[in-house]
């Protein structure tokens, strides 16, 4: 099973100062940059996956999107010199992007054109998101709405379309097509005809708001006509679980994100271990937190008592890693600033247990054993997409676990 990070730009600056909070003037965006693949020595991840619809909108700048289709993507995103070895790059539409739109605003050939470009190992076909999963629908003998049908009709349309005019141009990735449905029968369904087309990887698709109870009543649909050779990948994985189970049901791959977004978007779960998720201890800066700003705005909170806090937070929590200060002082310091950046929830019992375990000093990641206390602090970009990386970490390492891999270390 491999897994494949779903990349979203997701960089960090190696000349960041963790002490001084400053960066290296001679920095430059994204070439001074680094991917978790190049601050790992071990592995973190198997594949990567860069969806179109991301560098085509937002993130990347025109000349970073040019310098991408140029260059190609082994070179652009710095895969070719990983130390863990082979990195293959999966290609995606990014359907996200357009799930609100009748009709994917991009064309079979424009996405050819663009994973050719980017010399990607894998390409997934171009696809509408069916976000409702109602197996009812099947049940009632209407179906579902017109409009829900016609997504996965359009799918499919498109999925012939873009795997007759990769064996007409004789592209060197491999095709995977797009399975859209809203119950075990339609992905059932959906994956006949794929297959029938001549696919042999496929990628269920419309998998994120699914529980994973619906997603294996959905594989066990699929084996039904699934031939044994044909593979399949799930497309956003958010419940990562029951890996085993899916195995069994032919999944060779599947993608996340969310061990980084989990990092910084989740109210409990920003830091992993092998054996539980911590909450990261938030010591937000005064000058970037919206809340904390429209109190002070209001005159509400002193500017200069919110900063006072802040900065005794950091000196304790420094204090607190070189064993002079017990994990109560360093929670009373927490806990004073969190009533002016928090009043509505107390961290104190995930504070406590953070600071009583300290996981980050007996974890073997690179980031951890360089970055200490800072990488279980909510505080900026830097910090908090480095604990990202860290969960990627530990995360591939539980999959392997789960797998029963021994060649993890
Ligand atoms: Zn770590």
């Amino acid at each position: 099973m491999r897994f494949f990070f779903a990349d979203s730009f997701d960089v960090v600056d190696p000349s960041f100062d963790f002490e001084l909070e400053s960066r290296a003037r001679a920095r430059v965006r994204h070439r001074s940059d680094a991917y978790a693949h190049e601050l790992f020595t071990a592995r973190a991840y198997d594949g990567f996956l860069v969806s179109k619809g991301i560098v085509d909108t937002g993130r990347y700048s025109i000349a970073q999107r040019h310098r991408l289709l140029r260059i190609g993507g082994k070179e652009f995103f710095r895969t070719g010199s990983v130390g863990w070895g082979d990195m293959p790059i999966m290609g995606d539409c990014g359907a996200f992007t357009y799930v609100r739109e009748d009709t994917p605003p991009v064309t079979v050939d424009q996405v050819l054109q663009f994973y050719a470009d980017c010399d990607f190992d894998y390409g997934i076909s171009v696809d509408h998101v069916i976000l409702a999963y109602q197996p009812s629908w099947d049940e009632s003998g209407f179906g579902p709405p017109t409009a829900i049908r016609d997504r996965q009709e359009l799918t499919l349309t498109l999925a012939e379309e873009f795997f007759a005019k990769h064996q007409d141009a004789k592209l060197r990735f491999t095709p995977l097509g797009v399975a859209q449905g809203w119950s075990p029968h339609s992905y059932r369904r959906a994956v006949g005809i794929l297959q029938n087309i001549g696919y042999r990887y496929i990628a269920l698709g419309g998998m994120v708001p699914l529980k994973t109870r619906e997603i294996l009543e959905c594989l066990e649909a699929v084996a039904e006509v699934r031939k044994s050779d044909t593979q399949l990948h799930l497309l956003g994985v958010t419940r990562l679980e029951r890996f085993t189970d899916f195995a069994r049901y032919g999944v060779v791959s599947f993608d996340s994100t969310s061990p980084l977004r989990q990092a910084f978007k989740d109210a409990d779960d920003n830091y992993y271990t092998l054996e539980r998720n911590y909450t990261a201890i938030r010591v937000p800066q005064v000058e970037g937190n919206p809340r904390l700003q429209k109190e002070i705005l209001a005159g509400k909170i002193r500017q200069e008592r919110a900063r006072e806090r802040e900065q005794a937070c950091l000196v304790a929590l420094r204090r607190f890693e070189a064993k002079e200060l017990s994990v109560n002082e360093t929670l009373d310091v927490l806990l004073r600033y969190e009533e002016l950046h928090d009043a509505l929830r107390s961290h104190r019992e995930a504070y406590r247990e953070i600071l009583t375990d300290r996981p980050w000093s007996a974890c073997e990641c690179d980031i951890c054993k360089k970055l200490g206390f800072h990488v279980a602090l909510f505080r900026g970009a830097e910090r908090n997409r480095r604990r990202g990386f860290h969960n990627l970490w530990v995360f591939y390492r539980r999959l392997r676990r789960e797998l029963g891999a021994e060649d993890v270390r």
